[in-house]
């Protein structure tokens, strides 16, 4: 069986050529009526090959690009294994001070359409395109993550929705490897369950790992958690805070959250984490209203802008959480703020902060300017990779 081409216009070849991997659909030229998750050659108008690529018939990203070498199915599943090595590798040489991390990035790997995790023992991974979830596929990405890191189990995530977009049949959430469903991992010292399947599902924002660990580095004396989820921050504020306020709208989060804190009973020296749950909006402008003050202050909130269109009311909302933060922040104090919105760039959120500062009367420094975590690689040549923004201000 060969590769068979499809052709895309000037636009789509002058990205692929500057090194971006995704081909719009809009962008094909042509007949493109391949199987789903086909391995394809891409070439311009004119016929001139430009790479390899896998296919979705369904997906708005038509092609994403694998290889810039000429490659045969044949050939597929062994770069598929190398990748994966590779990933494994990396991953081994940056993650310090954890057992879990994010072994596979999509994209950032190589692997575009498979995210895999790692806790402790247990692996999870999600399949997110039409080639990653061929049988042949499937396979040899299960053997390669057993060969070197013999996990107790290997679980497969579902979104259902993401699968819908594919055109993918249902599948079952599960294990595909072993029995284990549940562990505990650490990260930076920081003990965490997880549970993989059973009830409320645990894990933790993996993006965030050095962040927790730069936010530790900078706070003191009172602590505000805000959007708290089960605890991540918290938990690593709790070592060396006078006192940590958290706050999350939801019960089930919080619930894990406070089993986290007695997990970490030993480290925090007596002093407990006090758990709210509500909406953070109302919870800061009460706060406010009574006058209170902070010396460590986290912003975290889930991504308000989930399409281009939203950008307006999403900085809005950052402006809001942003103002509040940095009126009730001490002298001296950090102010750690995240965006996790894709569609929200760096200097989006930067502006965002001068706007907040302007209106709050303040004149913060920046400290860092962060990131995800580097177990999620950004590529050099596609933007689309970095999504996360952290940003450590003091007054
Ligand atoms: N900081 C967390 C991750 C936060 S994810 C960590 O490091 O693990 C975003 C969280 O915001 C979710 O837990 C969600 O329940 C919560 N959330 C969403 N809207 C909210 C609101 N209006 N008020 C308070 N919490 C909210």
């Amino acid at each position: 069986m060969s590769t068979p081409a499809l052709s895309v216009n000037w636009r789509a070849a002058a990205r692929i050529r500057h090194g971006h991997v995704w081909v719009y659909r809009s962008d094909l030229v042509g007949d493109d009526h391949l199987p789903p998750g086909s391995l394809v050659r891409v070439q311009d108008e004119a016929g001139k090959y430009l790479g390899t690529a896998l296919y979705s018939s369904s997906s708005q990203i038509a092609l994403r690009m694998l290889a810039s070498e000429r490659l045969e199915p044949a050939g597929l599943v062994e770069l598929l294994r190398q990748r994966l090595l590779a990933a494994i590798a990396y991953r081994e040489r940056i993650v310090r001070d954890s057992d879990a991390c994010r072994l596979v990035f999509s994209e950032g790997d190589g692997l575009p359409g498979l995210i895999v995790d790692r806790y402790n023992d247990i692996l999870s991974f999600q399949v997110l395109t039409q080639a990653m979830d061929r049988d042949d596929i499937r396979a040899v990405v299960l053997r390669t993550l057993l060969e070197p890191l013999h996990p107790a189990a290997v679980v497969e995530r579902v979104e259902p929705r993401i699968r819908q977009l594919e055109q993918l049949p249902p599948q079952e959430e599960g294990l595909r490897h072993g029995e284990k469903t549940s562990t505990i991992f650490t990260m930076n010292g920081v003990r965490f369950q997880f549970h993989a399947l059973a009830g409320q599902k645990t894990g933790a924002f993996l993006d965030q790992r050095e962040n927790y660990a730069a936010a530790a580095q900078y706070a003191r004396g009172e602590a505000l958690d805000m959007f708290c989820y089960q605890g991540g921050f918290a938990l690593h504020m709790a070592r060396v805070c006078a006192h940590v306020t958290a706050v999350d709208s939801s019960r089930p989060a919080l619930e894990i959250a406070e089993r986290n804190e007695e997990l970490n009973a030993g480290a925090h020296a007596g002093r407990e984490i006090e758990w709210i749950e509500a909406n953070a909006f109302d919870l800061l402008k009460d706060y406010a209203t009574a006058g209170r003050q902070y010396d460590t202050i986290v912003l975290d909130p889930p991504p308000f802008a989930k399409s281009h269109k939203a950008l307006p009311t999403a900085l809005r909302g950052y402006k809001e959480l942003n103002l509040r933060a940095l009126k009730m922040l001490r002298p001296g104090g950090a102010l750690v703020t995240c965006s996790c919105s894709f569609h929200v760039g760096e200097e989006d959120f930067l502006e965002m902060l001068r706007a907040a500062a302007f209106d709050a009367r303040k004149s913060p420094k920046i400290i860092e300017r962060r990131g995800q975590a580097r177990d999620h690689p950004v590529l050099l040549a596609v933007p689309e990779t970095a999504y996360l923004k952290c940003v450590i201000l003091t007054l």
